[in-house]
């Protein structure tokens, strides 16, 4: 027989996926000798068998009236009877909280006659009436199926008659009136009756909670967090308790720490005389919690008490809802609370430091996303700044501007030196341009995966979408209470999800500018976040295996990627040494017709790369840099050819002869044009065919080593040789390298190593990479190019024409150029590891595409048993704090538990 019903005392935290959150924290809290109103919960296996086959399990009926009556045995009190009914909560709890997403219905059990005995006895007759009319509007609205602002409107045009302020002012003879109006209201609109018969009540009130399971809300909101949809939820009878009864009663929620700062303390609101969803809704306004104390001393105090006891049991923060009935209080729910990426670092050691948890465990609470939110400029914190809005943070940072409501819009005045924000409903590829051209974006549509979220990160612009509280008209937008008009300056926070009115003050980021100051140790008068993020960083450096390098091409970028802790240089891209003014050098080695011509060209760009080189290994003194030797079609270093063609045209329309440059030119860019550049000629086939290329490339590494020996440095060199397919261009350029590499060491009388590597980009170098081993010091897996060749994404192409149809599909739930397509991509990256370190052992591993500073990715190179991962530096910090929590977790999240 299977089990379908668990009374409160059977339960516990852990129980969460048979019993729900909710249930299961009860049952918890229950265990815990904490004032629960008695109840228990049917499983999600009811809810799903329910779903699947659309019958009500037969057990699952006899199972709940079994413990019904045991509820009401102990209560000496029974549903619905007609004096002092006992009445029940029928809420909805799933493994993972959906808050706000299904339905919960409180004071099951009133009828025409019962509502007279609740009255008697509590001698309220306002309170008994007030309870029975949420019964109809929730059992209406969620069961029936009765348009719910008919309910809404009926109770707005009473207030107005009776000039009642709020809810609280209408008296018994109205709120009977009001429950008159709400049963016919039902009875129309559904041809039916308001059910009178308590336990038909609770049955139906049951189904239509696994039935909310597959509401659209639900639905919608599953999708965007990932929630799969076959869980189903558990439903949870409790017995009620009345916040409603007179100011000495109400309710509230709050938070054992403060989930903004993560100060400890109570934080939350309270509403006196009030019930269940009343405190958030915004019916009336409700009061800080601390007020509590003032008004009943005694409660407030025991509710600190449960709060610490709870702390303590769930090692973490919790938020709790909660009702005082008469004096005496109740906890409704308790969950680990939800909190900033502040307040996440805050929490962390401060638990840590009060001994609830290990370093080790704090470092798992925080995560790379979190500190990555911290080391963008936020917005000051004011009370003055107006909330206009709240959706997800979908891309971080903090912009302001005027709001614009279409793409040419934002397009005309930001070319007028205006700061535009685009607010849509949602976007789509036609918004590329005002998107490009706004400093941020609003949506009131659409999640994490959103048009608008995918491409606002992929350019790095500020986002926030799915602002579902706010109305996008044409040339303006609406909240619930004010009007923002196109023109009006909004501020939006990417990283926390606000928007406010009017340009908010930002601040920079204390943690960046730690960070940029490269000082070991936080300052004594650092902030708590900056000492915070310190000491998180500390541990994980102490725990990861992973060795983090940069991608850098500077001096300046390599000097940062150091303050930020980069232990080396794993991608230093040559070809931005010869932009600038350097092109024309470039473009004269391209359009050399003799060797004299190429040789005159090469001999010009030496020392300028000579001179980079050393400003680097200067910069990374002791540690590696790996340099990439030239990776780009050449024709991105020419001018455009569409652009020569016209001209040439033009001359030759006037009769005007082509000069010789011009000649040569046109010549080049015809002969260059490529139909698929990224498929064509480039990384080692351009040092296999522009004669010179190579041996200028590596002359200039190696004599910025001798300079950099002969000032007393500690230059380390590697030679990486990108786009290789096959061992045999490997083998040629290394030979080239090592020939010049010999030369100039001798010529020095030094002695200094510079191993010769290979990316593996290509999907044959990694199914081959056994054979490449062989010829190569090490490996570095341009994830990016593996990642274009594998799946034959051009990515400049892709991400923004199809890739959020993809997302919407459900074809893959994260672009794979964010984080690393494990089944396709990781598949290869295996190979190549296990075949490369078989052909020879101990060869070092590395990546060096973008997902090298992408938390999941991060996790998924410690598992594949690389030696380092190489990010942008901004991402450096980002990568240390997840590469140690890689190797403290076995399992990180999202793949299977
Ligand atoms: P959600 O999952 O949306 O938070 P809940 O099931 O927590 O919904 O119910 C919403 C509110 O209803 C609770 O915060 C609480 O105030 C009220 N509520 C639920 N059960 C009871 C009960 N047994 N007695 C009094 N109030 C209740
Ligand atoms: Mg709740
Ligand atoms: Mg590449």
């Amino acid at each position: 027989m299977t089990r379908y019903v668990y009374d409160f005392a059977e339960g516990g935290k852990d129980m969460a996926g048979l019993l729900g959150g909710k249930g299961a924290n009860l049952a918890e809290m229950v265990r815990m000798g904490l004032p629960v109103p008695p109840g228990f919960t049917v499983t999600t296996d009811a809810c799903r068998e329910y779903l699947e086959t659309g019958r009500v399990p037969g057990e699952l009926d006899r199972q709940v009236h079994e413990h019904l009556t045991a509820l009401e045995r102990a209560a000496g009190r029974r549903l619905g009877q007609e004096s002092d009914p006992l009445l029940l909560s029928v809420r909805s709890g799933a493994r993972y909280s959906m808050p706000g997403m299904m339905e919960t219905i409180l004071d099951i059990g009133l009828n025409d006659q019962s509502v007279l005995g609740l009255a008697r006895a509590t001698g309220s007759e306002r309170f008994a009436w007030d309870s029975y009319r949420r019964l109809v509007q929730m059992f209406g609205s969620t069961v029936m199926g009765v348009d719910g602002t008919l309910f809404e409107d009926a109770l707005a045009r009473l207030k107005e008659e009776c000039g009642a302020a709020d809810d609280t002012r209408l008296d018994a003879p109205e709120l009977v009136s009001l429950v008159r109006q709400y049963k016919d209201l039902t009875e129309e609109s559904t041809g039916e009756a308001f059910p009178q018969e308590p336990a038909e009540q609770l049955r139906r009130a049951i189904l239509a909670v696994f039935a909310s399971w597959n509401g659209d809300r639900a639905r919608i909101y599953r999708r965007r967090e990932h929630i799969p949809g076959h869980l189903g939820t558990a439903v949870t009878v409790q017995t009620m308790v009345f916040g409603n009864l007179g100011p000495d009663s109400g309710s509230g929620v709050a938070f054992t720490r403060d989930p903004a700062s993560g100060r400890p303390g109570a934080y939350g609101d309270y509403l006196a005389n009030a019930q269940g969803e009343d405190v958030v809704s915004g019916v009336r306004d409700a009061v800080p919690v601390q007020e509590l104390e003032r008004t009943d001393p005694g409660s407030f105090a025991l509710l600190l008490d449960h709060m610490r006891r709870l702390e303590a049991r769930y090692r973490d923060l919790c938020d709790i809802e909660f009702t005082v009935e008469r004096g005496t209080l109740w906890l409704l729910q308790t969950r680990v609370g939800k909190r900033t990426s502040r307040a996440a670092f805050a929490i962390a050691a401060q638990l840590a430091q009060e001994g609830l948890i290990t370093m080790e465990e704090a470092l798992l609470r925080v995560d790379g996303e979190g500190l990555s939110r911290l080391m963008f400029p936020r917005f000051a914190a004011s009370a003055t700044t107006e909330v206009l809005a709240r959706g997800i943070p979908a891309s971080p940072g903090a912009a302001v501007g005027a709001a614009v409501f279409d793409s040419a819009e934002a397009v005309r005045r930001s070319a007028e030196g205006e700061k535009v924000v685009l607010v849509r409903q949602e976007t789509s590829p036609d918004d590329l341009p005002g998107m490009m051209a706004a400093e941020a974006v609003l949506t009131s549509r659409g999640g994490k995966t959103s048009h608008a979220a995918v491409v606002a990160r992929g350019m790095g612009k500020v986002c926030v979408c799915g602002a579902d509280g706010i109305t996008v008209e044409e040339h303006l937008f609406l909240t619930a209470s004010d009007t923002v008009r196109e023109g009006t300056v909004i501020s939006v926070d990417g990283s926390e999800g606000f928007v406010y009115l009017g340009a908010a003050p930002l601040a920079d980021s204390a943690v960046m500018n730690h960070l940029e100051s490269g000082s070991p140790e936080p300052g004594d008068d650092s902030p708590q976040v900056v000492r915070d993020v310190h000491r998180m960083l500390t541990q994980a450096d102490a725990a990861r295996r992973l060795e983090v390098r940069a991608n850098a091409d500077t001096p300046e970028e390599a000097a940062r990627a150091r303050r930020f802790g980069a232990q080396g240089i794993g991608l230093c891209r040559t070809e931005h040494m010869f932009l600038g003014e350097r092109r024309p050098l470039v473009e004269a080695m391209i359009l050399a017709q003799t060797d004299g011509e190429r040789e005159t060209a090469l001999a010009a760009l030496l020392p300028h790369q000579r001179l980079d080189f050393t400003a680097i290994f200067e910069a990374m003194d002791g540690a590696p840099v790996t340099i990439r030797l030239l990776d780009p079609p050449l024709h991105e270093f020419l001018p455009d050819r569409a652009e020569v063609a016209v001209k040439a045209a033009r001359r030759e329309e006037r009769g005007e002869p082509l000069g010789e440059y011009d000649r040569k030119l046109l010549a080049a860019v015809t002969r260059m044009d490529e139909s698929n550049p990224m498929l064509g000629l480039r990384g080692v086939r351009l040092g296999l065919v522009v004669p010179g290329l190579v041996e200028m490339q590596t002359r200039a590494v190696a004599e910025a080593v001798v300079a950099r020996v002969r000032a007393g440095g500690d230059p380390r060199p590697e030679i990486m040789v990108p786009l290789v397919g096959t061992v045999e261009e490997l083998v040629l350029v290394r030979e080239e390298v090592e020939r010049v590499w010999g030369l100039v060491m001798s010529e020095a009388g030094m002695n200094v190593a510079c191993p010769v590597g290979t990316m593996i980009e290509l999907p044959r170098a990694a199914l081959t990479a056994g054979r490449i081993a062989r010829s190569a010091a090490f490996f570095s897996f341009g994830t990016n190019d593996l990642t274009q060749t594998t799946w034959g994404f051009s990515r400049d192409d892709v991400e923004a024409a199809f890739f959020s149809a993809y997302l919407d599909k459900g074809i893959f739930d994260v672009s794979p150029f964010e984080t690393i397509d494990r089944e396709g991509v990781g598949r290869l990256i295996e190979i190549a590891v296990s075949e490369g370190r078989r052909a020879r052992p101990g060869l070092t591993v590395g990546v060096c595409g973008e997902h090298g500073g992408d938390p999941r990715s991060v996790h998924y190179f410690h598992r594949a048993g690389l030696d380092y991962v190489s990010c942008s530096p901004f991402r450096v910090p980002v990568a240390r704090l997840e590469a140690g929590r890689a190797a403290l977790r076995p399992a990180p999240e999202g793949e299977g538990d």
